[in-house]
């Protein structure tokens, strides 16, 4: 391990610069502050992720990241292991399809214009803090600064280090990426396809981009002994990918959120620690319905560097303020999907057989992925909706309409 110290001492170091890392050090360079951003690949890089972006992105993402979006979806074809198709559209884009190695690369020279040192093919191998600050180590460096952001995924050394009782919990999932070659997208460029069946409580998507379709199953439990078969089922049944070519898929686990308690056990749910606070996998801040990450990943990135501005000079403050701001913004919808995943993934046939019925109510969640509303205030109303037409069905059985 290197001896030398880096000359200059950083205001803050940032471990992992993917989206919640390189949004973080864009806005903490913004507002003057001496950033270090660490990587252990170099970018651009391959990401094993669907890359499906909620298009309530547009409200925490300057308009330029649309230089790197593959295709603008509007619509979801949902099925039942392969059969019953569904199309639910709405007028405006629900999602931004992109490829993670460009999208990031994006990030990343957003923050490097607003004057982040960034280091890539530089891997963290140890850290520690005392009262003073942190120290970073690296193969080809040690670094010192007074705050370090964990940004580094799932498998996060930041949160294993200074973090040790935090959830284990990671979704298992499998992902290829299928050339479209001659054939085209197949029914439509502007749809993703989601099987609500093609996985034990999970899905099956189809994400189009401009020359491959990202294809993939993710199961949304501790164990899953056999997702490959699982994948391969889904591939077999899925029509739009019927006669393509299939690279073998690549796995990376979803670190979910999952309320406190995990198999009877209290677990550690803090963000911050000492002067080490986590965004992104890092911090679990997955939602736990569809495992979407990257909204919440650059979400929590630009929160932890809110809160870390608007305290200077006080890292207790700061990272309680980070904190608080999760409390309010992130975990409250949260609640609301996690509970809405228990039931849809206990219960998929009868969860398709509603999501027919009820397309209001999906047009309603759209709405939620949108930004134009969320989770928590589109529940109340999902439920009243779901209890009137569970009467109406009573009723309709006793031939009493
Ligand atoms: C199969 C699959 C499909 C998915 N599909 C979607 C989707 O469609 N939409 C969606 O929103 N989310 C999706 N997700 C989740 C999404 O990929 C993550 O939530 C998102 O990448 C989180 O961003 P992040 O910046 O926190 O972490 P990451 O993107 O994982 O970035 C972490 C960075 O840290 C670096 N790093 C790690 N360790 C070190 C170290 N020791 N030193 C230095 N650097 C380090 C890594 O190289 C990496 O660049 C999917 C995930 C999987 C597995």
């Amino acid at each position: 391990m290197p001896d030398a110290y880096e000359l200059t001492p950083y205001d803050v170091i940032i471990i992992g610069m993917g989206p919640a890392g390189a949004a973080a050090a864009t806005a903490l360079s913004r507002g003057g502050l001496a950033v270090l951003g660490l990587d252990k690949d170099v970018h651009p890089r391959y990401k094993v992720c669907g890359g499906g972006l909620s298009a309530r992105i547009d409200q925490v993402l300057g308009p330029g990241f649309q230089s790197v979006v593959e295709q603008s979806v509007n619509g979801v074809q949902f099925v039942y292991r392969g059969q019953d198709s569904l199309l639910i559209e709405s007028p405006r884009p629900i999602a931004y399809m992109v490829m993670r190695d460009r999208f990031d690369h994006y990030l990343v020279q957003e923050a490097i214009q607003a004057g982040t040192h960034i280091r890539t093919g530089h891997g963290v191998v140890e850290l520690t803090q005392d009262p003073q600050g942190v120290e970073v180590v690296t193969a080809q460096g040690r670094y010192r600064a007074s705050i370090v952001i964990g940004a580094d995924g799932a498998n996060s050394l930041v949160a294993r280090r200074f973090f040790p009782r935090r959830s284990q919990y990671r979704a298992p999932a499998l992902e290829s990426e299928v050339p479209i070659g001659d054939r085209g997208h197949g029914p439509a460029a502007t749809t993703i396809l989601v099987d609500v069946g093609a996985a034990r409580q999970g899905y099956g998507w189809i994400f189009p981009k401009k020359a491959c379709l990202s294809v993939g199953v993710g199961e949304f439990r501790r164990k899953s002994r056999s997702l490959r078969a699982t994948f391969d089922r889904f591939v077999t049944d899925a029509c739009d990918v019927i006669g393509r070519t299939v690279p073998r898929p690549g796995g990376h686990p979803i670190p979910v959120y999952a309320e406190s308690e995990e198999c009877g056990q209290e677990v550690d749910s803090r963000f911050v620690s000492g002067r080490a606070v986590l965004v992104g996998d890092a911090a679990h801040l997955v939602d736990p319905l569809f495992g979407e990450g990257i909204y919440y990943a650059i979400r929590s990135g630009q929160l932890a560097a809110h809160a870390i501005l608007a305290h200077q000079g006080d890292h207790h403050e700061a990272l309680a303020a980070y904190e608080a701001a999760l409390e309010r913004e992130i975990l409250p919808d949260f609640h609301v999907t996690a509970k809405m995943a228990k039931v849809i993934y206990a219960f998929p046939r009868l969860a398709f057989k509603l999501l027919r019925r009820y397309q209001d109510v999906v047009q309603d969640y759209f709405e939620v992925l949108q930004g134009c509303s969320t989770a928590q205030q589109f529940l109340p109303h999902a439920k009243k909706r779901l209890k009137a037409s569970v009467n109406d069905l009573l009723l309709e059985a006793l031939h009493l309409r």
